[in-house]
């Protein structure tokens, strides 16, 4: 059986789903409530493979929300992630997928030193950050969409906005050992783990988001940011591509402008419908066929019968284990979302 474990995006966006989610005397409570709220598991949902394969899993909803990190709650941040984990195990979950900022949260506040949540002993092999097929799928994007818009990645320059991170290194050693593309600009805060990318990678030139923007053709966001940032859109190139891969979305607004196309990045769409709620509460376009990478990852899996933690700790994502979970995913019927300037993910 196979597990995601998600989280929404704002308080706002909790209150509003509350009812649906099964915690209708939290939909009017503060940050305060949702702090003390217990890790919820969902219906099973059934996903059948174009191979024929059916698989059974579940949704564990952490209740984890990203102002607890702004308002420095971490104590309750790090509870839920680990509480979620214990539940998914203690129901027997063999394989389950850390969605959106639980893997950030495992990896930033070390959660590999709790191993003993009450009575449950952590299995760390049953979890995957998901993140190997995310970067996946955001380069297929990249690659995918540049040609839709007749963008020619040889005489391109690709900005990577969280490029020191998990998914973000995994996309900068894609793009620079599968691609001719012209330039890729490296952006983060801290600037010794970019130099340190950019001596691994050989290349690439470490700037800041300010300056990268107006010189790139493909912004690719996959920041850690718990809220998005705006964008000038009167400073971008015509045409721009921004492949939005954040969760939260990392760009706060809806563009509706000429020569600036947006497209949700990390998603897949599965051939064949999945009968869930989830999507539905987290604005997905089409909810019984779109879902994070992340998820998709721990469904193959699940598929493939690897009870592995197939994606773990940071930075060590390599192309052989793209190439291996992008094989995958292709044989059971995932396809990267390709649908330009879908409104981004709103709460
Ligand atoms: P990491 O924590 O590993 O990396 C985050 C990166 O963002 C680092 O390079 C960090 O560098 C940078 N960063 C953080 N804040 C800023 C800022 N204000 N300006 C510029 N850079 C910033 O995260 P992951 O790689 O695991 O995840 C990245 C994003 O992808 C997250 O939003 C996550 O929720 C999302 N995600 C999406 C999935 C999907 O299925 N679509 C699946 C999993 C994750 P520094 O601190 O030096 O600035």
């Amino acid at each position: 059986m196979f597990g995601l474990i998600g989280h929404l995006t704002s308080l706002q966006h909790a209150q509003a789903v509350a009812r649906d989610l099964g915690y209708p005397e939290y939909a009017t409570r503060g940050l305060d409530f949702w702090c003390s709220a217990p890790p919820q598991i969902f219906d099973p949902i059934q996903v059948t493979s174009i191979t024929g394969q059916q698989i059974e899993g579940r949704y564990v909803e952490s209740c984890f929300l990203p102002e607890m990190l702004a308002a420095k709650r971490i104590k309750a941040a790090t509870r839920k992630i680990v509480n979620a984990m214990a539940h998914a195990q203690k129901h027997g979950i063999d394989i389950t997928a850390l969605g959106g900022f639980s893997s950030i949260v495992f990896e930033n506040f070390h959660l590999s030193q709790i191993q003993r949540v009450r009575n449950v002993t952590l299995e760390f092999e049953r979890f995957t950050t998901g993140n190997t097929h995310t970067a996946y799928v955001i380069c297929q994007q990249v690659v995918a969409a540049a040609e839709t818009l007749s963008i020619n990645l040889s005489d391109a320059t690709v900005a990577v906005c969280g490029a020191t991170g998990d998914i973000g290194s995994a996309v900068c050693r894609w793009l620079s050992a599968r691609t001719n593309i012209k330039e890729l600009l490296l952006i983060a805060r801290n600037r010794e783990r970019l130099c340190l990318l950019q001596a691994e990678l050989g290349g690439g030139v470490p700037m800041t988001l300010d300056h990268a923007l107006p010189k790139a053709d493909i912004v690719v966001w996959v920041a850690s940011m718990t809220k998005g940032v705006g964008v000038d859109p009167a400073r971008l190139k015509r045409p721009c591509l921004m492949i939005d891969g954040g969760y939260p979305k990392n760009l706060d607004q809806h563009f509706n402008y000429d020569g600036v196309h947006i497209l949700k990045g990390g998603i897949v769409e599965h051939s064949l419908d999945i009968d869930w709620r989830i999507m539905n509460i987290v604005n997905m376009d089409v909810p019984n066929r779109q879902i994070f990478a992340c998820f998709a990852e721990s469904m193959l899996l699940e598929f493939e019968q690897w009870h592995t933690n197939f994606s773990w700790g940071r930075n060590q994502i390599s192309l052989e284990k793209m190439d291996l979970i992008g094989q995958s995913s292709r044989r059971h019927g995932f396809r990267p979302l390709l649908d330009l300037n879908a409104a981004p993910l709103v709460a």
